[in-house]
């Protein structure tokens, strides 16, 4: 058992399972008498090591034989841009949903590349709190493809659904909530995100690409930015971020002996639903600004009635060992980021906490 529950939105909490296995192989990795750190990305050990990540990711989601999977660098963020200089393939537009924070960046990276960046459907009209009913969103048919963000990790807002968007590509930003529920990725574009909240450490960005989608790179884009160029090279065209795909790895086992992804979803669903019923039950001590249907499995907002209680809240709880509960500076208030490493007995703690200062406090 960890000492802390850390609440983190990420980087953000690992299996500790997992972190104890990184410490026993630090110092020399299967009788390499190196570290993982150390080895060269073209040699025998590591090849052997990015090559079992990928397929064991494969298998975990199930990933089609007609997909790239692209262990790079960068970050989603690089990603939002990275997305439009290949998947606009000449064509002018790209379509959004707009659902907060996160969709509002990538949206505004967009724009430097595509002649037009439509809103195809947006929540703001009601403080990003829900997801946009899909029956009245406005694709454009010609678009290069449609882009959303299945998980706002600010907000808390997490779509129940894959969108249909026909023959228009669908393009995912999934960083927060990857691997915690299972997708059909038959149904994607593309999908990407950063490690640094359900996969590893940070430094890992993963994108699953359609092979039809390559090839129709952008002119003028950096080499390393071409997805073509980094699946012909399985993601080694530089030297890739060996440690982080080596954990990537060990996660990706981890996730396996949980029973899978519809297992850890169940987990999810569980842990989840405790949070958002102590919030719900506590007289308005507590309040979740999201619509039910939309509320994240992964990231739970809050917020206490009286801010002026928001230090003390923050203070006890980490006396208690509840960590890094502070909402983002954008939104004040609390966010807890569930993600699958967290145990249930960490949302046990947090939700007895939240009662007992409720109590104190009330
Ligand atoms: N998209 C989402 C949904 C995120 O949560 C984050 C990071 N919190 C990003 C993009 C940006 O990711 P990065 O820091 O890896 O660039």
């Amino acid at each position: 058992m960890s000492p802390v529950f850390n609440f983190s939105a990420g980087p953000a909490v690992l299996p500790r399972e997992v972190l104890l296995e990184v410490q026993k192989e630090m110092l020399d990795w299967h009788g390499s008498g190196m570290s993982v750190m150390e080895m060269s990305h073209r040699g025998r050990e590591f090849m052997h090591i990015a090559a079992e990540a990928e397929e064991d990711l494969r298998a975990i989601m199930g990933i089609p034989k007609n997909y790239k999977v692209l262990f790079l660098q960068g970050g989603a963020t690089t990603q939002f841009a990275m997305v439009p200089m290949n998947l606009l393939r000449g064509r002018g537009g790209i379509d959004f949903v707009d659902t907060g924070h996160w969709s509002k960046l990538a949206m505004k990276e967009a724009r430097k590349f595509a002649d037009t960046v439509r809103v195809a459907a947006s929540s703001e009209d009601r403080g990003y709190t829900y997801v946009p009913a899909e029956a009245n969103w406005q694709i454009d048919p010609k678009a290069a493809y449609l882009h959303y963000t299945s998980n706002e990790t600010l907000g808390g807002v997490e779509f129940p659904f894959v969108p249909n968007t026909g023959e228009v590509p669908l393009v995912c930003d999934m960083s927060s909530n990857f691997l915690s529920r299972p997708v059909d990725v038959s149904r994607f574009g593309l999908i990407y995100g950063g490690a640094q909240k359900n996969i590893g450490p940070a430094g890992l960005t993963i994108v699953i690409v359609r092979e039809d989608l390559l090839g129709q790179v952008a002119p003028g884009t950096p080499t390393m930015f071409d997805y073509k160029i980094q699946a012909e090279g399985d993601s080694m065209y530089n030297t890739p971020p060996t440690f982080a795909i080596y954990v990537a790895g060990l996660v990706f086992k981890w996730v396996q002996r949980q029973g899978g992804l519809k297992a850890i979803e169940q987990r999810n669903i569980e842990k989840a639903a405790m949070l958002y019923e102590s919030v719900d039950t506590s007289n308005g001590f507590y309040t979740c600004p999201v619509e039910k249907p939309f509320r994240s499995r992964m990231n739970v907002p809050f917020k206490l009635a009286d801010e002026n209680l928001d230090e003390s809240f923050i203070k006890e709880a980490s006396a208690r060992n509840l960590l890094q509960i502070k909402g983002h500076r954008v939104t004040g208030g609390m966010r807890a980021s569930i993600y699958n490493a967290m145990p249930l007995e960490g949302v046990k703690a947090l939700t007895g906490f939240m009662q007992d200062f409720a109590k104190h406090h009330g």
